[in-house]
């Protein structure tokens, strides 16, 4: 199994549009940037798209990705799903799978492209190109229903928070525990009061609480410093940043 972060950043991506900060200032003169979240899964040959990014072409450009094999829309948030009119016009009938209520909710705004909705119940695991996939409940206010996932092989589990505050429920807690890799949503650094993320070391403590063996943060603002003094002191994750798993080689 190989894990690429495709987009690291939060709805408005680094650089921000008309922001002078020093992070955004620090991305434009350096060449880096934030695009916005999405996560690109290999396994078996096979390529699966945790959300779809308003960046997306750009993203699957990126990282040579010819075909999408299947989509797990997260939640109803624009930044997730947008990007998902890139290919719709280059592939045909991809299908996408999440809860009930955000595979309507996301339909509302892409009732007219060709695509599969593939309707799953949280805490239910399903497989998919050899990975054992769990959808779970977290906590993601004003929105009723935002996923994170739990995407397992015989040797590996990641576990990806999805957008959340510290507010999860018990039940997916369970689902978090002991991940191989851990990529978890830090929106802002230490200090940050949020309603519907969590902070730089709220994220961390719950990670380490899970006995998450190895911890990536992502959905990250402009609000951390540019990112490699960022890197420095926080274990931020990087765009096209790659993991990869398997039997003898485990990262
Ligand atoms: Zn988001
Ligand atoms: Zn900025
Ligand atoms: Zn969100």
């Amino acid at each position: 199994m190989k894990i690429i972060l495709l987009g690291t950043g939060d709805a408005t991506g680094t650089p921000k549009i008309g922001c002078r900060c020093k992070t955004c200032m620090n991305a434009r003169e350096e060449g880096w940037q934030r695009t916005r979240f999405s996560i690109l899964v290999q396994n078996r040959g096979k390529n699966i798209l945790i959300d779809t990014s308003p960046d997306m072409r750009y993203q699957l450009l990126s990282a040579g990705v010819g075909k999408v094999d299947a989509v797990i829309w997260t939640h109803g948030h624009y930044d997730h799903f947008a990007g998902f009119g890139d290919f719709y016009r280059v592939q045909k009938g991809v299908k996408v799978y999440s809860v009930s209520e955000v595979l309507h909710y996301i339909n509302g705004f892409l009732y007219f492209m060709s695509y599969k909705p593939v309707e799953k119940e949280a805490y239910k695991p399903f497989q998919l190109f050899g990975l054992n996939i769990t959808l779970f409940d977290v906590n993601h206010p004003p929105l009723e229903r935002s996923l994170g996932l739990s995407i397992q092989n015989e040797h590996t589990k990641v576990v990806i928070t999805g957008d959340t505050n510290t507010a999860i429920p018990e039940k997916s807690l369970e689902i978090m525990k002991n991940a191989d890799l851990m990529i978890v949503d830090a929106i802002a650094p230490e200090g940050f009061n949020l309603k519907k993320h969590m902070n730089a070391g709220e994220a961390y403590r719950l990670a380490k609480s899970l006995n998450a063996r190895k911890v990536v943060f992502s959905h990250l603002s402009h609000f951390y410093p540019p990112h490699y003094e960022a890197a420095a002191v926080y274990p931020v994750g990087k765009d096209m940043q790659e993991f990869i798993f398997d039997e003898d080689n485990r990262d």
